[in-house]
Parts: C-alpha cells; sequence; structure tokens
C-alpha cells in the first residue's frame, strides 16, 4: 500500500509518497482501507517537528473515511465491509490504509461522503468540545465563532446553530464570510475590518458575547475580552504566539479564559463528543464542508494551503 512518509522534520517537502507493507490488526485493532484523509493545521505543526510526533519514518494524519478492511481478536463495535470514520489512528491517515484502536473508529452515517467523513475527528471534535465541554453552552446565549470559514470554525456555525444558539462569525475572504452565513451565522464580520469588534458589541446591544471560539487568541484574545458579555468565557482554540491582554477586562466581566484541546479529552468525553456528532450526521444539522481535495501525492501542497489565509472548509487528501 502507499503512503506518505516523513524521515526528518522540515517543510512540506519531507512528506513523499511510498510504498509500505500493508497494515496487520492486533489485538482490539482495525485495518480501514482509507478513501479520504483530512489535513489538518496540526498536521503541518506535527511535520515541522514542533509538536510531539512518532518516531521516522511517520505517516501523518488523524482523520480519515474509509472502509473496514480487517479486524483484529476481539473487535466487537464495526464489521469488516462497514464505512468509518476515524478520529486518531495508530499509523497515520495519510495513506491507502490506517490501523485504529477500535475506540477510535465510529461509523459513518449514510448519506456522508468520503470527504465529509475524512473532516469530522479533529475539527468537529474540537468544535464540540469547545463549545459544549469546555465552554458549557445553553441555548440562547450567543458566539462568536472568530475565525468561522475554515475546518473548526464552519463545524461550529452548525453545532451552535443546532442547538439554538446566536451565531456571529468571521471571516477574512468575501468567499469565507458568504460561506459562514450559508453554514447559518447569523451576522458575519470581516476579522480584518478596522472596526468589527465594535461592530460585535453594536449587535449585541452593547452587551458583548457569552463566548468567543478563538481560533488565532495571538492576534485576538485582547481585543476578545473587551467584547465579552458579564460571565463569558473565551475558548482558545489556536494559537500561533504570544499576546498581551488586559486583565482587568476579564476581571471586570468576571470573565474566563479556557483552553481547549482535543487530545485532552478523556476516554469518556470522547465517546460523548463522537455520540454526540452521530446524532448530528444522522439528523441532518451536520454537513462538513469540503473547500478542495487533492491527491495523496498532493499532501506538500496541502500542508501550503491549510496555512495560507483564505480558508474555505476542508481539505482533504484522496489516495
Ligand atoms: P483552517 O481551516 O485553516 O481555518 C483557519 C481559520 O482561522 C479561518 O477561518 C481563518 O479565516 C481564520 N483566521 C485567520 N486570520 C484570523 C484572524 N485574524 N482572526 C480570526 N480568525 C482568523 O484551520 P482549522 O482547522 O479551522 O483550525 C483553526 C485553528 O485551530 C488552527 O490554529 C488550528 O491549529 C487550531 N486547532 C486547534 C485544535 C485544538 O485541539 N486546540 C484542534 C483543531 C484546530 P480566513 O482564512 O477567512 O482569514
Amino acid at each position: 500500500m502507499q503512503a506518505i512518509c516523513v524521515h526528518n522534520f522540515g517543510g512540506p517537502e519531507v512528506m513523499r509518497l511510498e510504498e509500505m507493507p500493508s497494515l496487520q490488526p492486533g489485538s482490539g485493532q482495525v485495518v480501514v482501507r482509507v478513501k479520504a484523509a483530512g489535513v489538518n493545521p496540526v498536521d503541518t505543526y506535527i511535520r515541522a517537528g514542533l509538536y510531539a510526533a512518532p518516531p521516522f519514518p511517520f505517516t501523518p494524519g488523524f482523520d480519515a473515511a474509509g472502509e473496514v478492511e480487517e479486524l483484529g481478536p476481539g473487535v466487537s463495535r464495526v464489521a469488516v465491509g462497514q464505512k468509518v470514520y476515524t478520529a486518531g489512528t495508530l499509523s497515520g491517515a495519510y495513506a491507502q490504509q490506517t490501523l485504529c484502536e477500535e475506540a477510535q473508529v465510529h461509523p459513518l452515517p449514510l448519506g456522508i461522503s468520503w470527504a465529509q467523513g475524512a473532516s469530522l475527528g479533529i475539527p468537529y471534535g474540537i468544535a464540540y468540545r469547545a463549545l459544549f465541554q469546555r465552554a458549557r453552552a445553553l441555548p440562547g446565549e450567543t458566539v462568536l465563532v472568530h475565525g468561522a470559514s475554515g475546518g473548526v470554525g464552519t463545524a461550529a456555525i452548525q453545532l451552535a446553530r443546532a442547538a439554538g444558539l446566536r451565531v456571529i462569525g468571521t471571516g477574512g475572504t468575501p468567499r469565507g464570510r458568504e460561506l459562514a452565513a450559508q453554514q447559518g451565522a447569523h451576522q458575519v464580520l470581516d476579522h480584518h475590518a478596522p472596526a468589527y469588534m465594535e461592530e460585535v458589541l453594536k449587535l449585541t446591544g452593547g452587551r458583548g458575547v457569552e463566548i468567543i471560539l478563538e481560533m488565532l487568541a495571538n492576534v485576538n484574545l485582547g481585543k476578545d475580552l473587551k467584547v465579552l458579555a458579564p460571565g463569558g468565557r473565551v475558548v482558545v482554540i489556536g494559537s500561533r504566539g504570544p499576546v498581551e491582554i488586559d486583565p482587568r477586562d476579564a476581571l471586570s466581566r468576571e470573565g474566563a479564559i479556557l483552553g481547549a484541546l482535543i487530545f485532552g479529552a478523556t476516554p469518556q468525553e470522547y465517546a460523548g463528543i463522537h455520540a454526540a456528532l452521530t446524532a448530528g450526521l444522522e439528523n441532518g444539522t451536520l454537513r462538513p464542508v469540503i473547500g478542495r481535495e487533492l491527491p495523496l501525492a498532493e499532501a506538500p501542497k496541502a500542508h501550503q494551503k491549510v496555512l495560507e489565509p483564505g480558508a474555505y472548509g476542508k481539505i482533504i487528501l484522496v489516495p
């Protein structure tokens, strides 16, 4: 089988498509024939050596969708031939086959494409965790999805709308803002416009928002705290450097700054996330948006694109 292999840390060019031995499942493990793999920013940080990585050579990627090919002893939740998505894998998702623990494999509901299945694990997982497990979002609250045009942002809009929240989204391009509106954001703002955070206050009658899901905290956290309603929560999902804040902004509102990390979910929380996502896929409220599909060999291009401005849903690799 073919897989993207990384033999040393570096730029996107260190990822090469290579012939690898077929995977064999051990006890409690599942081999999935990959039909689509999701590209996440964290894959680029790991490839570059900025985050903990598996031993070399490794295959990047956490999210895939495909058919169960082989089961190890003791697996009972899925069957050979079943359509599934993965949220985490043992061997990497950028490949024709991936090896998973049974708990990392989830049935893919009818009507969800392979590409959509490969968009779920990290983006929908963290959007759910940030909204409901960290911020404890309630119907009727207002959430600012600060970075609503990408994989996590579009997931967050759909999840928040399905739960009865009011959603203000931001995007950096007209196309990205149109996407956020199509996904259900009630109002959409341009996060490059000079006075857009004042608009957030105007849209909430001066009160501010109860929840902010923050995709780029190193740019926005200081501004976020100034548009938080009393008792509001900022959830930091993404950040690419340090930032200066005025702690009085949190103090005066009794606001909270919370971190959210998909890899921080306990097994029970993780099971809860995927039970909720399955329900949303089945009832039609969750529909991942695919911006671009590339052949597996173009993983280097996918890693360039996922870090460029002008996000539009998910980038997917097709083996
Ligand atoms: P993505 O698809 O590349 O989307 C990036 C988003 O950030 C886009 O909506 C982009 O908007 C927005 N953005 C760019 N500049 C911004 C600004 N100045 N203010 C607000 N938003 C801005 O990436 P993703 O998969 O959605 O991930 C988003 C972030 O969350 C990344 O940093 C990623 O590493 C992180 N993340 C963290 C976890 C976790 O476990 N904590 C899990 C998944 C992702 P435009 O392109 O329209 O400007």
